[in-house]
């Protein structure tokens, strides 16, 4: 089903107190904004504005590198997409919720395990990153893995609407993508 950019009949599934729409849920209401706050630091966005709409503002003025903590920023964003994404779905249609912590626990495992499939060339700051993510470094290198935030949302199922993932491109996201060789 694609949904309308505004539900006019359903309220928001984390502050119950505005109309479900889009651009309240990742630009407006606190929820997401909590989760992208938790987590920022673990990327190295302690610095970058913890409302979505700054936040990607802040992400696709920022040159695409190859570095690792590049790649963890844009694999936080997509996975933080989707869960939000997904935790909405849950509230508003199955009447079920999961706590803060939970979600963004799920988002750090998710990116955890995305980050130890990856092949990084040792560096002081791939060491860091596996410091702080608890993930091994696999010795090796020129494993080309483009991917882009749309891929590695459609990976992980089909739960987002394609009217988020528009919205979300529109914004900037869509010319993001980590090249990593
Ligand atoms: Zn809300």
């Amino acid at each position: 089903m694609r949904c309308s950019e505004k539900n006019d009949d359903m309220v928001c599934g984390f502050c119950k107190l505005v109309p479900d729409s889009h651009s309240h849920l990742f630009f407006e209401c606190d929820f997401p904004r909590k989760v992208s706050s938790r987590l920022k630091y673990l990327v190295r966005l302690d610095n970058a504005p913890d409302s979505w709409q700054n936040l990607i503002d802040f992400m696709a003025s920022r040159p695409v590198r190859k570095s690792i903590w590049n790649i963890l920023q844009r694999l936080l964003i997509g996975a933080c997409v989707y869960y939000i994404w997904q935790e909405r779905n849950l509230r508003i249609f199955q009447g079920r919720a999961r706590s803060f912590d939970e979600v963004c626990c799920q988002i750090r495992d998710v990116v955890r395990g995305r980050a130890m499939r990856l092949r990084l060339k040792a560096s002081i700051q791939v060491f860091n990153a596996a410091n702080l993510w608890d993930f091994h470094v696999k010795h090796g290198c020129l494993e080309k893995d483009i991917m882009n935030i749309r891929e590695y949302i459609g990976c992980l199922g089909n739960f987002v609407e394609s009217w988020t993932i528009g919205a979300l491109f529109t914004l900037g996201l869509g010319l993001i993508k980590v090249v990593m060789q």
